[in-house]
């Protein structure tokens, strides 16, 4: 089993692996708190490499026909599906989170990758013949150059894969900078595309944090930058990345409403509702942490969330059953029980309390319930990423809406009811960019792009979808005429 092996983290530079300069961050198995790896922390000068050695890939990248860059794609999914149980079992280790959900994520970024298999489709230009006489007008795309990717510990394997396949399939060459603390995904991903194909140097990795962040942003070699991570780092990412000339998608925090109207299908919408906040241990930034309840569906609901909260089982995300997962580190785990702590001074109501650790090894937490949060208070606000669910009483649908738009994230919302006119209403004039009909976690299938609004993206093109292929593209428009007759 994984768990028996110790990693050794190196940096892909140029299709070779090389080891750090003896700086590093330990990687811990969330499930028992023993450190399975260390990540080396690069510098500056690691980044330097990897741009030399990724603008040494470009040219000869950027002229492989996209078929055959397409073809190096289903040989890297045939791996991807070969080798699917594996990377299922590392996401458990290295994130914590249970196979159920590490199997999730796999298969969603395998999804990415059967996307990019169609590149020769997607990357397709635009024509109109004869604008005037004897005039056409044509475009095409074509790849930026080196770009680099920032991800963060929640989906080690699904986040890379949003951009690698579509980055690479469209002709650039790419830098992975990893979250540090789950490094081991992103190092298989690297291997299993050299067994596809991939020429060296179109594909690198530089391991580390912040340095490694900032020397990306600063290199005037890499032409764009996509980060997925937290809204203040996102917000760092976008505003330097853009100062220093590249192009820039940031997809940062949430805070996720869940509306749950009186006619609600309970006994379907609860365990919806019971996922979403406290699988992964809420380390998804589709949680929905917060659950709106209108009107006389309140304490029913929070009734039967209770019930069924307190009878998940904790452990960990390797055994079977295991439904409430560790979070990533003791230092969060601290951080979510000050949010409770807050929470309570504040004046909620703490109807489960999740502050225990229900167990000695690891980096456990029980479920947490709050009930009577208002929009004042931090735990309505702010994103806490762990097995917290707050409860908002309001009186209607409107009132739903106008707290959740009291947010100043906007990534998804979710409504439970069989109501068409109140999913219409609620459409209209929620601010989020990524909705759930009766769908507790709105997760967009691969050919959409991940859709996050306000606070929670910084940019113009999402990753995934044709926005992915428009960010990691630019177009030539061509306007033609011949001077000859026949
Ligand atoms: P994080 O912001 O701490 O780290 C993300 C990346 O940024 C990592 O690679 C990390 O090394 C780097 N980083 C961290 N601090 C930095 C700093 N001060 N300067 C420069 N770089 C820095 O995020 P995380 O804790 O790894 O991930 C959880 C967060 O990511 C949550 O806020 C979650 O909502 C968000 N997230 C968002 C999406 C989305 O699609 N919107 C998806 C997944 C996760």
């Amino acid at each position: 089993m994984q768990r028996e092996r110790t990693f050794s983290v190196k940096n892909l530079i140029g299709g070779e692996w090389v080891g750090g300069n003896g700086r590093e961050e330990p990687v811990y198995d969330p499930a028992t708190g023993e450190v399975i790896a260390k990540t080396p922390l690069s510098t500056k000068n690691d980044v330097a490499a990897a741009v030399e050695r990724a603008k040494a890939a470009f040219p000869g990248w950027a002229a492989t026909p996209v078929t055959e860059r397409a073809r190096v794609m289903f040989r890297f999914k045939n791996l991807l599906e070969e080798n699917f149980e594996e990377l299922r079992d590392l996401v458990t280790l290295e994130n914590g989170k249970d196979k159920k959900d590490a199997g999730g994520e796999v298969r969603r970024g395998i999804e990415v990758v059967e996307f990019a298999c169609g590149m020769p489709t997607l990357m397709m230009g635009e024509s109109v013949r004869d604008v005037a006489r004897g005039v056409d007008n044509v475009s095409h795309r074509y790849p930026l150059g080196v770009v680099a990717a920032i991800t963060p510990f929640n989906f080690p394997c699904m986040v890379p894969l949003w951009t690698i396949p579509v980055a690479v399939a469209c002709g650039n060459t790419y830098i992975l900078k990893p979250s540090e603390r789950t490094p081991l995904s992103s190092q298989r991903l690297g291997e299993l595309l050299g067994e596809a194909g991939l020429p060296d140097g179109v594909f690198n990795i530089v391991n580390g944090g912040r340095e490694v962040v900032d020397s990306i942003l600063e290199h005037p070699g890499i032409e764009a930058v996509s980060f997925v991570g937290s809204q203040p780092v996102a917000e760092h990412v976008y505003r330097n990345g853009a100062a220093n000339g590249k192009r820039v998608q940031a997809l940062a925090g949430a805070k996720n409403s869940m509306i749950v109207l009186p006619d609600a299908v309970l006994d379907q919408a609860v365990p919806n509702i019971i996922s979403s906040a406290y699988g992964n241990a809420g380390e998804r930034c589709l949680a929905g942490s917060v659950l709106v309840a209108v009107g006389e569906a309140g304490d029913k609901i929070v009734a039967e969330v209770k019930r069924q909260a307190e009878n998940l089982k904790v452990g960990p995300g390797g055994e079977e059953g295991s439904e409430l997962t560790p979070v990533i580190r003791d230092e969060h785990r601290e951080k979510v029980r000050s949010y409770i702590d807050s929470g309570e001074s504040e004046g909620a109501e703490v109807v489960l309390d999740g502050r225990t650790p229900p167990m000695d090894a690891g980096f456990f937490m029980g479920p947490t319930l709050l009930d009577g949060v208002t929009g004042e208070m931090k735990v309505a606000r702010e994103e806490i990423f762990g097995p917290v669910l707050s409860v908002v009483r309001v009186d209607t649908l409107k009132e739903a809406v106008e707290f959740t738009n009291g947010s100043s994230f906007g990534n998804a919302c979710s409504i439970f009811t069989e109501n068409g006119a109140a999913v219409r209403y609620w459409r209209e004039n929620i601010e989020a960019g990524m909705l759930g009909v009766n769908v507790g976690v709105a997760a967009p299938m691969a050919f959409f792009p991940f859709n996050g609004v306000k606070n929670s993206f910084y940019g113009d093109l999402h990753a995934t979808g044709k926005d992915g292929v428009r960010f990691f593209t630019e177009n030539k428009v061509e306007i033609t005429r011949y001077f000859s007759k026949f």
